[in-house]
């Protein structure tokens, strides 16, 4: 099933996606609970209405070189255990929304990636039982000014700005393996990145386990499993799409920010 939330009448309303026509739900919360949800009898054309990300995240952790092939290209050896960083709520984005190019950067890059929903509350979750907490899998595009990565240091500057986030366009109940699915990169229609996530360095159930060993996951909340080989540059007026089969194709072009000033110390 591909639950959506979407806004239709200047309100939030939540909904499965069949083809082109949302079939309307009702949930009792702000988030998709998808224990919670019954059919209100009513259905809207997509086009009728505007997609949101199909959850709303506390926290995004992500993997940092998670396939051999972008660890080879980044010319970085592959770690022991998990890189994991965070992107902040605020950087979050639905399908069809800008990507904003910061002026403080001059190299903005694109990563696709399969992103991971947490739907029940995880702690100390082992391997072997974390695919039961998770809800479904959506596209993301873990975009970074690659510019502010240094290889050695914190790179949370380079992936937090706003709109750096994209998620969607729908959350997938239905898939039982994560790491049978393969993930593509559009950039304005050409193929620039394809790997099967079998090819994971670490696998979704083991980074659910590292992950909760630490902090709490709640539900909503959002994993990114890192990007293959393939990154690019983006630039204002490109066009890139996530497309994982059986998930959807997330789509988002890029503008330039606006002209506000911003403090010395920013640049
Ligand atoms: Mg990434």
């Amino acid at each position: 099933m591909k639950l959506v939330r979407f806004l239709e009448n200047e309100a939030v309303r939540f909904g499965r996606l069949e083809e082109d026509i949302i079939i309307e739900l009702e949930s009792t919360g702000p988030d998709l609970d998808i224990n919670r949800l019954s059919g209100t009898g009513r259905q809207f054309e997509t086009a009728a209405v505007k997609l949101l990300t199909p959850c709303l995240p506390s926290k995004i952790i992500c993997l940092g070189l998670n396939y051999r092939s972008h660890a080879e290209e980044m010319k970085h050896p592959l770690p022991k255990k998990p890189i994991i960083f965070l992107k902040p709520s605020t950087s979050v984005i639905g399908t069809g929304e800008p990507i904003i190019y910061p002026p403080q950067s001059k190299r903005v890059d694109y990563e696709a990636e399969l992103a991971v929903v947490i739907g029940q509350r995880a702690y100390r979750t082992a391997a072997s039982e974390a695919l039961d907490y998770v809800a479904g899998y959506t596209c993301a595009n873990d975009v970074t000014a690659r510019d502010k990565q240094p290889k050695e240091g914190q790179w949370t500057y380079a992936k937090s700005f706003d709109t750096f986030c994209p998620l969607g366009p729908a959350l997938e109940t239905g898939i039982t393996d994560p790491e049978s699915l393969v993930v593509r990169g559009y950039l304005n229609g050409k193929l620039v990145q394809e790997a099967p996530t079998a090819d994971h360095y670490f696998t979704v159930a083991d980074i659910i386990e590292f992950v909760s060993g630490c902090m709490t996951l709640l539900p909503g909340d959002v994993i990114l499993t890192g990007t293959p080989s393939g990154i690019g540059s983006l630039n204002p007026g490109d066009s890139f799409e996530v497309s994982i089969e059986g998930i959807g194709t997330l789509v988002n072009r890029v503008e330039t920010a606006g002209q506000a000033d911003l403090p010395a110390g920013n640049i």
